[in-house]
Protein backbone atom coordinates (compact mmCIF):
# COMPACT_ATOMS: atom_id res chain seq x y z
CA UNK A 1 0.00 0.00 0.00
CA UNK A 2 2.50 2.42 1.29
CA UNK A 3 5.24 1.14 -1.46
CA UNK A 4 2.85 2.03 -3.69
CA UNK A 5 2.12 5.19 -2.81
CA UNK A 6 5.99 5.97 -3.20
CA UNK A 7 5.58 4.73 -6.37
CA UNK A 8 2.80 7.04 -7.18
CA UNK A 9 4.39 10.20 -5.49
CA UNK A 10 7.51 10.10 -7.80
CA UNK A 11 5.12 9.43 -10.61
CA UNK A 12 2.73 12.32 -9.79
CA UNK A 13 5.66 14.56 -8.74
CA UNK A 14 4.00 14.82 -5.02
CA UNK A 15 7.77 15.03 -3.72
CA UNK A 16 9.18 18.30 -3.82
CA UNK A 17 13.03 19.76 -2.79
CA UNK A 18 12.84 22.27 -0.48
CA UNK A 19 16.53 24.12 0.59
CA UNK A 20 17.39 25.66 3.40
CA UNK A 21 20.29 28.54 3.33
CA UNK A 22 23.76 28.24 5.25
CA UNK A 23 25.83 31.14 5.80
CA UNK A 24 29.59 31.62 6.70
CA UNK A 25 29.89 32.92 10.69
CA UNK A 26 32.09 35.03 9.93
CA UNK A 27 31.01 36.92 6.94
CA UNK A 28 27.65 36.38 6.91
CA UNK A 29 27.68 34.78 3.21
CA UNK A 30 25.32 32.39 2.03
CA UNK A 31 27.64 29.53 0.99
CA UNK A 32 25.47 27.01 0.42
CA UNK A 33 21.93 24.87 0.81
CA UNK A 34 20.72 21.71 2.27
CA UNK A 35 18.11 19.90 0.23
CA UNK A 36 14.88 18.20 2.66
CA UNK A 37 12.75 16.00 0.59
CA UNK A 38 8.90 17.20 1.11
CA UNK A 39 5.95 15.24 0.30
CA UNK A 40 2.60 17.06 -0.70
CA UNK A 41 0.00 13.87 -0.50
CA UNK A 42 -3.04 14.79 -2.41
CA UNK A 43 -5.49 13.07 0.74
CA UNK A 44 -2.57 13.10 3.87
CA UNK A 45 -1.38 16.86 2.82
CA UNK A 46 1.75 16.94 3.72
CA UNK A 47 3.76 14.12 5.44
CA UNK A 48 7.04 15.11 7.20
CA UNK A 49 10.09 13.20 5.85
CA UNK A 50 10.90 12.11 9.67
CA UNK A 51 7.35 10.09 9.28
CA UNK A 52 7.88 8.61 5.50
CA UNK A 53 11.92 8.19 5.48
CA UNK A 54 11.48 5.40 8.53
CA UNK A 55 9.64 3.48 6.45
CA UNK A 56 10.74 4.02 3.26
CA UNK A 57 14.05 2.55 4.28
CA UNK A 58 11.88 -0.74 5.90
CA UNK A 59 10.54 -1.14 1.92
CA UNK A 60 13.71 -0.81 0.66
CA UNK A 61 12.75 2.39 -1.47
CA UNK A 62 14.94 5.02 0.16
CA UNK A 63 17.40 4.72 -2.94
CA UNK A 64 15.09 5.48 -5.31
CA UNK A 65 13.95 8.70 -3.31
CA UNK A 66 16.97 9.96 -2.43
CA UNK A 67 18.13 9.46 -6.09
CA UNK A 68 15.89 11.13 -6.93
CA UNK A 69 16.37 14.07 -4.36
CA UNK A 70 20.14 14.03 -5.13
CA UNK A 71 18.89 14.40 -9.12
CA UNK A 72 17.02 17.12 -8.96
CA UNK A 73 19.12 18.96 -6.48
CA UNK A 74 22.30 18.92 -8.63
CA UNK A 75 20.52 20.24 -11.60
CA UNK A 76 19.16 23.16 -9.49
CA UNK A 77 22.57 23.61 -8.46
CA UNK A 78 23.74 23.49 -11.66
CA UNK A 79 21.30 26.19 -12.80
CA UNK A 80 22.51 28.20 -10.05
CA UNK A 81 25.74 27.92 -10.90
CA UNK A 82 25.35 28.62 -14.38
CA UNK A 83 23.88 31.77 -12.76
CA UNK A 84 27.23 32.50 -10.83
CA UNK A 85 26.51 31.49 -8.00
CA UNK A 86 28.85 28.62 -6.78
CA UNK A 87 26.97 27.44 -3.61
CA UNK A 88 27.78 24.02 -2.05
CA UNK A 89 24.94 21.60 -1.44
CA UNK A 90 24.24 18.95 1.27
CA UNK A 91 21.96 16.41 0.58
CA UNK A 92 20.52 13.60 3.48
CA UNK A 93 21.41 9.89 3.06
CA UNK A 94 19.92 7.36 4.61
CA UNK A 95 22.75 4.49 5.82
CA UNK A 96 20.93 2.16 3.80
CA UNK A 97 22.20 3.62 0.48
CA UNK A 98 26.03 2.83 1.82
CA UNK A 99 25.21 -0.94 1.85
CA UNK A 100 23.92 -0.53 -2.32
CA UNK A 101 27.22 -1.37 -3.83
CA UNK A 102 26.72 1.09 -7.04
CA UNK A 103 25.99 4.49 -5.20
CA UNK A 104 29.26 5.51 -5.95
CA UNK A 105 29.22 5.27 -9.56
CA UNK A 106 25.15 6.49 -9.54
CA UNK A 107 26.77 9.60 -7.50
CA UNK A 108 29.25 10.08 -10.29
CA UNK A 109 26.99 9.69 -13.20
CA UNK A 110 24.65 12.97 -12.03
CA UNK A 111 27.95 14.86 -11.36
CA UNK A 112 28.88 14.07 -14.95
CA UNK A 113 25.41 14.64 -16.48
CA UNK A 114 25.10 18.19 -14.68
CA UNK A 115 28.48 18.92 -15.07
CA UNK A 116 29.05 19.10 -11.25
CA UNK A 117 32.45 19.87 -9.90
CA UNK A 118 32.04 17.15 -7.01
CA UNK A 119 33.76 19.64 -4.24
CA UNK A 120 29.95 21.05 -4.52
CA UNK A 121 28.24 18.13 -3.30
CA UNK A 122 28.26 17.12 0.01
CA UNK A 123 26.19 14.22 1.41
CA UNK A 124 24.74 14.16 5.31
CA UNK A 125 24.95 11.27 7.02
CA UNK A 126 23.59 10.39 10.66
CA UNK A 127 25.46 8.17 12.87
CA UNK A 128 23.35 5.26 12.69
CA UNK A 129 25.63 4.09 9.45
CA UNK A 130 27.54 2.12 11.79
CA UNK A 131 24.66 -0.08 12.75
CA UNK A 132 24.75 -1.30 9.40
CA UNK A 133 27.80 -2.93 7.44
CA UNK A 134 31.23 -1.42 8.73
CA UNK A 135 33.27 -2.40 5.56
CA UNK A 136 30.56 -1.62 3.12
CA UNK A 137 29.84 1.34 4.48
CA UNK A 138 34.24 2.08 4.48
CA UNK A 139 34.27 1.53 1.13
CA UNK A 140 31.39 3.33 -0.22
CA UNK A 141 32.63 6.84 1.41
CA UNK A 142 36.12 5.86 0.56
CA UNK A 143 34.85 5.99 -2.99
CA UNK A 144 32.92 8.92 -2.25
CA UNK A 145 35.64 10.99 -0.98
CA UNK A 146 38.16 9.68 -4.30
CA UNK A 147 35.71 11.26 -6.50
CA UNK A 148 35.96 14.75 -4.32
CA UNK A 149 32.47 14.52 -2.58
CA UNK A 150 32.09 15.69 0.16
CA UNK A 151 30.78 13.78 3.41
CA UNK A 152 29.12 15.62 6.89
CA UNK A 153 28.52 13.93 9.97
CA UNK A 154 24.83 14.70 10.91
CA UNK A 155 23.28 15.50 14.04
CA UNK A 156 26.78 15.20 16.18
CA UNK A 157 26.43 14.05 19.53
CA UNK A 158 23.13 12.38 19.84
CA UNK A 159 23.83 8.81 18.24
CA UNK A 160 25.87 6.15 18.52
CA UNK A 161 29.81 5.96 19.24
CA UNK A 162 30.34 9.12 17.42
CA UNK A 163 34.16 9.18 18.27
CA UNK A 164 34.73 5.93 17.16
CA UNK A 165 32.26 7.28 13.84
CA UNK A 166 34.98 10.50 13.59
CA UNK A 167 38.08 8.12 13.84
CA UNK A 168 36.86 5.37 11.05
CA UNK A 169 35.30 7.19 8.63
CA UNK A 170 36.85 10.18 6.44
CA UNK A 171 34.54 12.64 7.02
CA UNK A 172 35.08 16.76 6.04
CA UNK A 173 32.61 18.02 8.12
CA UNK A 174 30.14 17.63 11.16
CA UNK A 175 26.93 19.16 12.50
CA UNK A 176 26.05 20.47 16.02
CA UNK A 177 22.34 18.64 16.58
CA UNK A 178 20.56 21.39 17.25
CA UNK A 179 19.43 19.73 20.33
CA UNK A 180 22.94 21.61 21.87
CA UNK A 181 21.25 25.14 20.75
CA UNK A 182 19.33 26.03 23.29
CA UNK A 183 20.52 27.54 27.50
CA UNK A 184 24.16 28.44 25.76
CA UNK A 185 24.99 30.64 28.50
CA UNK A 186 28.11 31.16 30.08
CA UNK A 187 29.11 27.52 31.70
CA UNK A 188 25.87 26.14 31.26
CA UNK A 189 26.44 21.97 29.84
CA UNK A 190 25.51 22.91 26.41
CA UNK A 191 27.88 26.13 25.88
CA UNK A 192 30.83 23.88 26.94
CA UNK A 193 29.62 21.13 25.09
CA UNK A 194 29.10 22.87 22.02
CA UNK A 195 32.37 24.80 22.53
CA UNK A 196 34.27 21.59 22.69
CA UNK A 197 32.56 20.24 19.67
CA UNK A 198 33.83 22.95 17.65
CA UNK A 199 36.92 23.22 19.28
CA UNK A 200 37.82 19.23 18.56
CA UNK A 201 36.18 19.42 14.84
CA UNK A 202 39.27 22.56 14.39
CA UNK A 203 42.00 20.05 15.77
CA UNK A 204 40.39 17.05 13.30
CA UNK A 205 40.74 19.38 10.47
CA UNK A 206 36.48 19.02 9.95
CA UNK A 207 34.18 22.37 8.82
CA UNK A 208 31.88 22.95 11.75
CA UNK A 209 28.49 23.59 11.32
CA UNK A 210 25.70 24.89 13.85
CA UNK A 211 22.28 23.43 13.47
CA UNK A 212 19.01 24.86 14.28
CA UNK A 213 20.17 28.65 15.01
CA UNK A 214 16.86 30.43 16.24
CA UNK A 215 18.02 33.36 18.32
CA UNK A 216 20.88 36.33 17.63
CA UNK A 217 22.51 34.84 21.31
CA UNK A 218 22.84 31.46 19.92
CA UNK A 219 24.70 32.67 16.51
CA UNK A 220 26.70 35.31 18.65
CA UNK A 221 27.77 32.14 20.75
CA UNK A 222 28.75 29.76 17.25
CA UNK A 223 30.45 33.10 16.25
CA UNK A 224 32.54 33.98 19.46
CA UNK A 225 33.37 30.07 19.64
CA UNK A 226 34.49 30.50 15.67
CA UNK A 227 32.06 27.88 14.60
CA UNK A 228 32.24 27.86 10.38
CA UNK A 229 29.14 27.72 8.67
CA UNK A 230 25.62 27.95 10.56
CA UNK A 231 21.65 27.23 9.71
CA UNK A 232 18.48 27.54 10.92
CA UNK A 233 15.16 29.38 11.39
CA UNK A 234 17.30 32.82 12.24
CA UNK A 235 18.61 32.92 8.73
CA UNK A 236 15.73 30.66 6.89
CA UNK A 237 13.09 27.88 7.03
CA UNK A 238 13.84 25.17 4.01
CA UNK A 239 11.95 27.09 1.25
CA UNK A 240 11.44 26.36 -2.48
CA UNK A 241 14.18 27.18 -4.84
CA UNK A 242 12.23 29.86 -6.50
CA UNK A 243 11.47 31.53 -3.11
CA UNK A 244 15.33 30.74 -2.12
CA UNK A 245 16.33 32.48 -5.65
CA UNK A 246 13.88 35.76 -4.89
CA UNK A 247 15.32 36.24 -1.61
CA UNK A 248 18.83 35.05 -1.33
CA UNK A 249 20.29 35.32 -4.86
CA UNK A 250 17.83 38.20 -7.00
CA UNK A 251 16.84 40.19 -3.70
CA UNK A 252 18.83 42.58 -1.84
CA UNK A 253 17.91 40.59 1.50
CA UNK A 254 20.78 42.06 4.29
CA UNK A 255 22.25 38.81 5.50
CA UNK A 256 23.28 38.73 9.02
CA UNK A 257 26.94 39.49 9.17
CA UNK A 258 28.56 39.90 12.63
CA UNK A 259 31.36 41.50 10.59
CA UNK A 260 29.19 44.17 9.20
CA UNK A 261 27.98 44.23 12.94
CA UNK A 262 31.17 45.10 15.00
CA UNK A 263 32.48 47.62 12.16
CA UNK A 264 28.99 49.54 12.84
CA UNK A 265 29.25 49.24 16.11
CA UNK A 266 32.64 50.54 16.46
P1 LIG B 1 18.10 16.94 9.41
O1 LIG B 1 18.94 16.49 8.26
O2 LIG B 1 18.74 17.08 10.73
O3 LIG B 1 17.43 18.29 8.92
C1 LIG B 1 17.18 19.36 9.76
C2 LIG B 1 15.73 19.41 10.18
O4 LIG B 1 15.55 20.47 11.10
C3 LIG B 1 14.79 19.71 9.02
O5 LIG B 1 13.55 19.05 9.30
C4 LIG B 1 14.60 21.23 9.11
O6 LIG B 1 13.39 21.68 8.54
C5 LIG B 1 14.61 21.41 10.61
N1 LIG B 1 15.12 22.73 10.99
C6 LIG B 1 15.97 23.53 10.31
N2 LIG B 1 16.25 24.66 11.01
C7 LIG B 1 15.58 24.57 12.18
C8 LIG B 1 15.45 25.43 13.32
O7 LIG B 1 16.04 26.50 13.41
N3 LIG B 1 14.67 24.96 14.34
C9 LIG B 1 14.00 23.78 14.28
N4 LIG B 1 13.25 23.42 15.31
N5 LIG B 1 14.10 22.95 13.20
C10 LIG B 1 14.86 23.34 12.17
P2 LIG B 1 12.82 18.20 8.17
O8 LIG B 1 12.94 18.86 6.84
O9 LIG B 1 11.45 17.86 8.69
O10 LIG B 1 13.69 16.87 8.10
C11 LIG B 1 13.76 15.97 9.17
C12 LIG B 1 14.79 14.92 8.89
O11 LIG B 1 14.39 14.08 7.80
C13 LIG B 1 16.15 15.50 8.46
O12 LIG B 1 16.85 15.92 9.60
C14 LIG B 1 16.77 14.30 7.76
O13 LIG B 1 17.34 13.41 8.70
C15 LIG B 1 15.55 13.63 7.14
N6 LIG B 1 15.49 13.99 5.70
C16 LIG B 1 15.02 15.12 5.12
N7 LIG B 1 15.16 15.07 3.77
C17 LIG B 1 15.74 13.86 3.50
C18 LIG B 1 16.14 13.19 2.28
O14 LIG B 1 16.03 13.71 1.15
N8 LIG B 1 16.69 11.94 2.43
C19 LIG B 1 16.86 11.34 3.65
N9 LIG B 1 17.41 10.10 3.68
N10 LIG B 1 16.51 11.94 4.80
C20 LIG B 1 15.94 13.18 4.73
CA1 LIG C 1 20.87 16.98 7.50
CA1 LIG D 1 20.80 17.53 11.38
Amino acid sequence: MLALSFEHALKNQELQVYYQPQACTDTGEIVGVEALVRWQHPYWGNVPPSDFIPIAEKLNWIWTIDKWVMKTACQQMADWHAAGYPLKLSINWSARNFQNPDVVDRVAEILKQMQLDPVYLEIELTETILLEDFQKALATMRGLCRLGVRVALDDFGTGYSSFFNLKQFPFNSLKIDRSFMNNLYPNSKNAIIVKSIIEMGHLLHLDVVGEGVETEEQLEFLHQHHCDAWQGYLLSAPITAAYFMEVFLRGDRKFFSLREKSLDAS
